[in-house]
């Protein structure tokens, strides 16, 4: 889901209307978050470690 809205993120801002930070603020209603150390979309969740903390590292990035 998150990699289908990578490829089409530039796509789905201009038919959105959208500029970046509206587009993030639309993310992130819906549970997607960048990473922040790969700047990959990811699911918010895989931002969180085995404690349900933030540690901000996608699945990609702590594997
Ligand atoms: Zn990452």
């Amino acid at each position: 889901m998150a990699t289908g809205y990578v490829d089409g993120f530039e796509r789905a801002m201009g038919v959105l209307g959208l500029d970046v930070e509206a587009m993030e603020e639309w993310l992130l209603d819906h549970n997607i978050e960048r990473c922040p150390s790969c700047d990959w979309f990811v699911a918010s969740h895989e931002l969180l470690n085995d404690e349900g903390e933030i540690d901000g590292l996608c699945d990609n990035c702590r594997s």
